[in-house]
């Protein structure tokens, strides 16, 4: 399984862009969310129209959905015959068609390939081909779904946003990798996670390794120092930036 971050910032980020990863596993890519600065990152990497098969949503936050018509409105100028499959919460499909048809009023008739969609609740799981897609409910402001990835090799966890509740610790239990958003470096605001929070739940679920994603930007500056300590300190903890890459084998 490989990772490659795409964006590993915040709404507001204009450094670092929205946090997103394009997984590949077996030749099969995943993209994890798809928020507004996401399909031009995505597309500067991408020249296969057919190359994209899931793409999954955490939840419905701008920075994390509203590059959808974007993505779609590539694919179909690309050419692109392949069903695009999206994963994620229920209301996937109306909040998609919503967000495409106020970008690009009557562009989804045009549409050459299909759009599937596949909800799942908080705790339920989905297997599609090799990957089995497992979703749990995370303290965010709007329901956010944090996802399992297992592709029989490896398990990633994404936590899109929100602070982990006991069931992440659970699910996440021994995972190879975990994408965490750590938007500030204490719990100081409500409804999100911390680098401390994070660091905790490596801990506590024996995760193997730990990106922080979804910095606030105002933190990943004025932490610097401190950001540097800590990856001096723990090597299994990752700061990605975008365009990165971490292989698991
Ligand atoms: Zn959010
Ligand atoms: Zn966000």
């Amino acid at each position: 399984m490989e990772v490659l971050f795409l964006g590993v910032g915040e709404a507001c980020d204009s450094h670092h862009g929205n946090t997103s990863a394009l997984i590949t596993t077996r030749n099969c890519k995943i993209l994890l969310d798809c928020g507004f600065s996401v399909p031009h990152r995505f597309f500067a990497r991408c020249e296969d129209p057919d190359c994209l098969e899931y793409v999954w949503i955490s939840h419905f936050h701008g920075d994390h959905f509203f590059g959808l018509p974007l993505l779609l409105l590539r694919f179909w100028e690309m050419g692109r015959n392949r069903p695009l499959q999206f994963v994620g919460r229920q209301e996937l499909r109306e909040k998609t068609m919503s967000a495409l048809e106020l970008a690009y009023p009557g562009f989804a008739e045009k549409l050459s390939f299909p759009l599937l969609f596949h909800t799942i609740q908080a705790q339920d799981s989905l297997q599609l081909e090799h990957l089995k897609f497992q979703g749990i409910r995370t303290d965010h402001s709007q329901p956010n779904s944090g996802l399992l990835l297992d592709d029989g090799n490896h398990r990633l966890y994404y936590s899109g946003d929100g602070r982990p509740t006991p069931g992440v610790i659970e699910l996440a239990h021994g995972c190879d990798l975990a994408l965490h958003e750590a938007f500030t470096w204490e719990d100081s605001i409500p409804n999100h996670g911390s680098v401390t929070g994070c660091l905790q739940l490596m801990e506590k679920a024996e995760i193997k390794q730990l990106a922080l994603v979804h910095i606030e930007r105002k933190t990943r500056k004025n932490r610097q120092q401190d950001f540097e300590k800590l990856l001096k300190q723990h090597p299994d903890v990752l700061l990605p930036t975008e365009g990165e890459t971490v292989c698991l084998e």
